[in-house]
């Protein structure tokens, strides 16, 4: 019996491991054809070119007029768009000056607007919400622009985990300071670098006393404000953050997809989110992905061999700003037999890996994959974290899953200015798009579903 035992298993490996050298060819393929070819870059140029699309935003609806008309000249079996009603809030005049030095400043995303001619008031710096607590309880906050200098902690090895630890203040900093009857309040941006580009981002008056106006300062103006506040801590600053809430609009997903050769009705998901934050043209954030998924579907749509499940690109509505889009696509596809979705939503940099959100048993399944990946530079195949958008679904019993890009430079760009075409590289680019392709494929082609999808 045991005999027979260790024959079925070597028959097993043996099969996967033969299947292993063809698998290399296909990865191959894929790999050269996206760095060869660079179409994923040459739409993300001219989707850049756009310019910043926020949700409700003109630029917003050029990017779904531009999805949809690239994936109609695409060989998908359909293209369609889904209607989904997302916020429409617009910047006005920022500025900030202190004792006549103007400050680096950008509303945070739905922070209300502070009155015409601005707010003068003094600063009060805290490093953390218990400081803001003990200094708001002995009444100094009242009156007050409370200013968050708590930077991303430099120690963490991958920034998605500093960006984790900080970003609250960003979240909630204003609610919490208007508590203490603060008059405004700002966060240092989230960034690792320490430069004069302010990062926006969205905030909540959930839970606010009062709601005041939030903004952000660059990490040099938040260096500079710190050391001299010490010297001058009842100096007024002078704030103006302007912002129209034109309540909501109605905007779109854009989905493709070409139906499987075996099982059509089992649909595996690759995604990104089309809009972007409004200061700059979203490349990494979120450009990168949309353009992953679009490639890897290219990709995978030019070999003769079909896939045996339906892949669907979804391009989300309103990832930043309430993950409008990704609701509203698991409000509509409640009846669809979801096997897989992966995300790409963390920038354009050369891919370590991919993380599941998974049970253990299918981790290790897709874990044998890993050495196929090794010579592309992808290491990474961890358990826990997708993506926000793909998260909606996850009570669809699919594997769910988040390619995993270098993340040093990522919060550099993240939600600021800086965020443009120029600063994506090609080749690091295609890399993510041929990755994000290979993984689908040996998915599919070894039927790894969760075990009832079987
Ligand atoms: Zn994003």
């Amino acid at each position: 019996m045991k005999i027979l035992q260790s024959f079925i298993l070597c028959c097993f490996l043996g099969g996967m491991y033969a299947q292993s050298a063809s698998d290399r060819e296909v990865m191959r393929d894929l790999y050269t054809e996206a760095l060869e070819k660079q179409q994923s870059y040459r739409w993300l140029e001219e989707l850049c070119a756009i310019g910043p699309r926020l949700a409700g935003s003109d630029g917003a609806a050029e990017a779904v007029k531009w999805g949809l008309a690239t994936m109609n000249n695409m060989p998908f079996d359909t293209v369609y768009l889904q209607e989904v009603e997302v916020p429409h809030w617009v910047r006005g005049r920022e500025e900030a000056q202190w004792k006549g030095f103007p400050l680096a400043v950008t509303a945070l995303g739905g922070s209300v607007s502070t009155p015409v001619d601005g707010i003068t008031a003094p600063v009060v710096q805290v490093n953390d919400f218990d400081e803001l607590d003990s200094l708001g309880e002995l009444g100094e906050v009242e009156g007050k622009i409370v200013f968050y200098n708590y930077p991303m902690k430099q120690h963490y090895i991958k920034t998605f985990h500093a960006y984790s630890d900080a970003v609250k203040y960003r979240w909630m900093g204003a609610a919490r300071a208007s508590e203490y009857g603060a008059v405004a309040s700002l966060v240092r941006s989230l960034s690792n670098r320490i430069d004069d580009f302010p990062h926006t981002g969205t905030m909540t008056y959930k839970d606010a006393a009062v709601e005041i106006p939030g903004g952000a300062l660059s990490t040099m103006a938040s260096e500079w404000l710190s050391e001299r506040l010490k010297q001058h801590p009842d100096e007024p600053m002078f704030l103006r953050l302007e912002s129209t809430d034109y309540g909501r609009t109605v905007s779109h997903n854009v989905i493709a997809e070409r139906y499987g050769a075996e099982y059509p009705e089992q649909v595996m998901v690759v995604g990104g989110h089309l809009d972007s934050w409004d200061l700059a043209d979203g490349a990494h954030d979120d450009g990168a992905g949309c353009v992953h998924s679009m490639g890897a579907a290219h990709l995978l749509m030019q070999r003769d061999e079909p896939l045996k499940r339906t892949l669907r690109v979804v391009l989300y509505m309103n990832e930043e700003f309430g993950l409008d889009g990704a609701r509203k696509y698991a409000e509509l596809t409640k009846d669809d037999k979801h096997v897989l979705a992966i995300e790409s939503d963390a920038g354009g940099y050369i891919p370590r890996g991919f993380s599941f959100d998974t049970d253990t048993t299918t981790l290790e399944r897709i874990r044998k994959f890993q050495p196929l990946f090794l010579p592309y530079g992808l290491f990474e195949f961890t358990n826990q974290g997708s993506g926000a958008d793909v998260s909606q679904i996850q009570d669809r019993h699919a594997i769910l899953g988040g390619l995993r890009p270098e993340s040093q430079r990522y919060f550099d760009v993240h939600h600021a200015a800086t965020d443009v075409f120029a600063a994506v590289n090609a080749r690091e680019l295609e890399m993510g798009t041929a990755s994000i392709a290979a993984i689908i494929y040996l998915i599919d082609t070894y039927d790894i579903t969760l075990p009832r999808e079987k």
